[in-house]
């Protein structure tokens, strides 16, 4: 069904068949060369959740669905970040061992797949992966409600390869106020900024993807290191609290930092959020469409959630929103803040996607599109993936240096204490 619907995206792109070396594909030789001997990094993924079900196999072409080894080789998503999450309305030993249960799922499909997945924790990993022809699998932690107030928790995860934390999801967690919830904290509180610090000296990079303009500027008065967006679009395209403003990519940039676009629909598209709103009975019937097919079952809420949308979309109940759309968000971003502050992140297996981008194997059209937009191979490697390599290497630094100032006694960071984080101070 879903395939189907793929064609009539197809033949959008017809008049592209007329430039001179464009395959049947509509990817030119020039744009297959650039991108598949470029690093392509996704730094948001909530496959995660088809792995903990235990049915999806990640090495088996699926009908369903964004990510699998097959569709990621196709298009050559060289790094992918598994998201580790769980609503923010589970918190405590709940969330930490959902958690834990996500981490471990994870973990084993790499164990699953020795030929094709990688566990890479730093950026050197991801290039060595690439060198092996594997596929580095990453992971990052999207909600700070996730380690239950406990600073050792956060270090434990660091050691299982959490590599990021996006600080709340679409809730408030106990020290970070997010974008789509009441401010309870006025931004980052005092624990908050300690447990900024802690991943600074671990080297986890802080994820401000979610959480609130607020949260968003102490974290960068906070962070010694750069941050990135690992999910989110321009504001000024598409007006979503959890989207950011002109002004916030630049200060992100200011700080060395990167926005990982996001292909979520209501997140790239006025039209469709507008529509979205203007029928709040069409939200409902879709929650329940999707209840009747999965019941509680997550992963399969994830899935027939985009598969419902797109079939609203097709009886013209929703406006159809072409991928297109995520290289307007890229373009907007880069002439504000250059090619060396924008990545991706898809938001894949997570959310609705764009018509055209329906998973892993349409990632050559962004190399295509950006050529053709005149962007330099050199400007395109960097939106596809060495940006991100470039924060993860930036970011390890700071830890380095961190502790060493800590151990020799230069410096003496409050997040080190270890009754006041048990106490949850
Ligand atoms: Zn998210």
């Amino acid at each position: 069904m879903r395939r189907a619907i793929l064609i009539l995206g197809l033949c959008g792109s017809a008049t592209v068949l007329v430039a001179g070396a464009m395959k049947a594909d509509g990817i030119s030789d020039r744009a297959k060369k650039v991108h598949f001997s470029s690093i392509v990094v996704d730094t948001h993924d909530d496959t995660t959740q088809r792995l903990v079900d235990g049915k999806f196999d990640i090495g088996r072409r699926d009908t369903n669905g964004s990510i699998d080894i097959p569709r990621m080789k196709e298009g050559n998503l060289s790094a992918i970040f598994f998201s580790i999450w769980k609503s923010s309305k589970i918190t405590g030993h709940d969330a930490v061992k959902r958690a834990l249960d996500q981490i471990d799922s994870v973990r084993e499909q790499i164990r699953k797949h020795p030929d094709a997945l990688v566990l890479a924790t730093t950026a050197a990993a991801v290039r060595d992966a690439r060198k092996q022809g594997k596929i580095a699998a990453l992971m990052g932690v999207e909600g700070g409600h996730m380690i239950a107030s406990d600073l050792g928790v956060l270090r434990s995860y660091a050691a299982l390869g959490v590599r990021y934390m996006t600080l709340t999801h679409s809730g408030n967690c106990e020290w970070a106020d997010s974008s789509t919830a009441k401010a309870g904290h006025n931004g980052l509180s005092d624990f908050g900024k300690d447990v900024v610090r802690e991943m600074n000296r671990l080297g986890v990079i802080v994820d401000i993807s979610h959480v609130s303009d607020k949260t968003f500027y102490d974290v960068l008065e906070t962070s010694e290191a750069p941050v990135f967006a690992s999910h989110s679009s321009c504001r000024a395209i598409c007006d979503a609290p959890r989207n950011m403003t002109d002004q916030m990519i630049k200060d992100l940039a200011a700080k060395g930092g990167v926005i990982q676009i996001n292909y979520h629909v209501g997140f790239l598209s006025q039209e469709f959020r507008d529509a979205e709103k203007a029928k709040p009975e069409l939200e409902k019937e879709i929650q329940a469409e999707v209840a009747k097919r999965c019941g509680d079952n997550e992963s399969c809420q994830l899935i027939e959630g985009d598969n419902v949308v797109r079939e609203y979309v097709k009886a013209g109940k929703l406006p159809r929103v072409d991928w297109t759309k995520i290289i307007e968000h890229i373009d907007h971003a880069v002439k504000l803040a250059g090619a060396d502050h924008v990545g991706l992140g898809s938001d894949f297996d997570g959310a609705m996607m764009p018509f055209g981008m329906e998973d892993a194997s349409k990632l050559p059209r962004i190399t295509e599109a950006l050529l053709q937009r005149g962007y330099s191979e050199s400007d395109v490697r960097k939106i596809l993936g060495e940006n991100t390599l470039r924060v993860m290497t930036e970011v390890d630094r700071v830890s380095r240096e961190m502790n060493a100032a800590v151990s020799k006694g230069e410096r003496v960071l409050s997040s080190v204490r270890t009754k006041s984080e048990r106490a949850g101070k």
